[in-house]
């Protein structure tokens, strides 16, 4: 029986809007991955954001350059005006609140999690690369959120839009997953092509599945 119902964030629950973030970054740290910079402004709580962009800027041997400094605030660190919640997060979590315990594990700064605050409320437990020092795909966060949930691998849904970071792990533990194909026309990154399933296009699908394991 399912007890649990743990979600990654970004484009599962929240969206940034109409921006083309990473293509523009990449762009700047040409020929580095984009991975790396996530391993890098992802895993740690940062005083400042000057000292998240020095990291970023020893850790690519790039000069600490004004126009690159303004670009990564403006897009990414220091700009909450582009991040938004899917509609169907607020109906979905309170009904399944009621039921479940809800989790929710992701990758993410410190600067944008500070902004999600109040809505980690809705969670009772919330795991984040920068609070823990690992970043998914890493089992760890995985296995920290079902200890504070205080459930079984086998009692806990994943839902994701990542096979590699959410399907994946969670199937190596033990959990089921749910795979999320959110409406393209939102999405900054194209959508995963898989044949995974179950896949749902909105949240409101979960339920069925909850239900019938
Ligand atoms: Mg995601």
């Amino acid at each position: 029986m399912i007890k649990a119902v743990v979600f990654d964030l970004w484009e599962t629950l929240v969206y940034i809007k109409k921006s083309r973030i990473r293509k523009k970054i990449k762009k700047y740290v040409k020929g580095k991955n984009l991975r790396d910079i996530e391993k890098v402004i992802m895993t740690k709580n940062y005083d400042s954001k000057d000292q998240a962009f020095e990291d970023l800027c020893k850790m690519f041997n790039i000069r600490f350059g004004k126009f690159f400094y303004k670009f990564i605030l403006k897009h990414s660190l220091g700009n909450n005006s582009y991040k938004s919640i899917y509609d169907d997060v607020f109906p979905v979590l309170k009904k399944l609140g009621k039921k479940y315990k809800l989790g929710v594990v992701s990758n993410i700064d410190c600067f944008s999690a500070e902004y999600f605050k109040g809505f980690f409320d809705f969670f009772d437990s919330i795991v984040l690369s920068c609070n823990i020092g690992k970043i998914k795909p890493d089992l760890g966060l995985y296995k920290k959120v079902l200890d504070e949930l205080g459930v079984k691998p086998k009692q806990a849904v994943m839902v994701g839009n990542c096979l590699e970071n959410d399907i994946e792990p969670a199937k190596k533990l033990g959990m089921k997953a749910i795979l999320i194909k959110r409406q393209a026309d939102l999405l900054n990154f194209r959508p995963v092509k898989t044949q995974y399933k179950p896949t749902i296009t909105e949240l409101f699908g979960i339920e069925k599945y909850l239900s019938m394991w």
